[in-house]
């Protein structure tokens, strides 16, 4: 394992990815101690919320509301998903530290998720890369760069011409989202591998979804492809739209028990990951998918538990 990467950075996704889809809301309050149990377990990243419509998305209609109690408490960047330029205009206003742009790889999903096709969005996106101010960030994240639900495998040519483009409009940083949990090892390696040939200054992410068990397979191949950014919900918080009792993201805490157990720093202490995880599950009322947290670190002792 010596060409694995020494250190990853983990961007934690399950304030949105995750609660956008739970039943129970959570109250502004009860996500603020969720964050800030994350921000004290290390995470120095967090896509906190999504400027979408409030009607379509209920369960993050505090966007704003989180995103100034949580500066006023804690320091990590603070990133929020936005669907379009109202998104990002409601966004910035509300001072976030990095507006996320969604656009999907295909036309029918982005029309089905974005009400527009790609090439739309890609408009869009000079746009709001024109209008937003200088202190903040604009990232990109890559709806079904895996696979579409409606289309089926999205080719690697098509995803290295989006990212392509997203690089000239100025975007270095780029998550590659497996939305529907779709992602096998050899596409990724040929995503990574690809990128590194095509690409190699983007600062890529991958985003993967546990929806048929392949979730952290998918992150040890990436490593292998030299991949360092991961972004994961905390107790595998999340879900795929299209499959209702599905996994959620790749677990955070499982990921990084994985990584510690290899010797990959990420500057997170899992005990403490664990204990959000724990809070997680009180907060949505229903038990969570991580493995870490039903079994405990592969050494903890049976003596340690009484
Ligand atoms: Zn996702």
């Amino acid at each position: 394992m010596t060409c694995l990467p020494q250190r990853v950075s983990i961007t934690e996704v399950g304030l949105r990815d995750g609660l956008q889809i739970e039943p129970r809301i959570l109250s502004t309050e009860e996500k603020l101690a969720l964050a800030c149990a994350l921000i004290d377990a290390g995470h120095t990243s967090l896509e906190v919320t999504s400027f979408v419509s409030p009607t379509r998305v209920p369960q993050l209609a505090d966007a704003a509301e989180l995103l100034a109690a949580l500066r006023r408490v804690r320091k990590a960047e603070l990133k929020a998903l936005v669907p379009n330029r109202r998104g990002a205009e409601r966004a910035i206003a509300a001072e976030v530290d990095t507006v996320v742009l969604v656009l999907s790889a295909t036309d029918t999903h982005g029309m089905r998720n974005l009400n527009r096709t790609t090439r739309d969005s890609l408009a869009g996106l000079g746009e709001i890369a024109a209008m937003t101010p200088a202190g903040t960030r604009i990232d990109v994240s890559l709806s079904v760069a895996f696979g579409c639900p409606f289309e089926g495998d999205v080719p690697v040519g098509a995803v290295i011409d989006l990212a392509d483009r997203f690089q000239q409009l100025g975007i270095g940083r780029v998550s590659f989202c497996d939305t529907t949990g779709m992602a096998t090892p050899r596409q990724v390696q040929g995503l990574a591998h690809t990128l590194r040939d095509n690409l190699p200054e983007l600062d890529a992410a991958f985003h993967f979804h546990n929806t048929r068990g392949l979730g952290l397979v998918c992150v040890m191949t990436a490593l292998q492809e030299g991949i360092e950014r991961f972004e994961s919900s905390v107790g595998g918080l999340g879900g795929c739209p299209f499959a209702p009792n599905a996994a959620g993201n790749v677990c955070t805490e499982d990921m990084v028990h994985m990584l510690h157990e290899m010797g990959i720093e990420t500057g997170l202490d899992l005990p403490r990951l664990l204990d959000a995880a724990r809070l997680a599950e009180q907060l949505v009322g229903h038990p969570l998918d991580g493995q870490v947290l039903k079994a405990g670190p592969r050494l903890r002792s049976h003596a340690d538990q009484g």
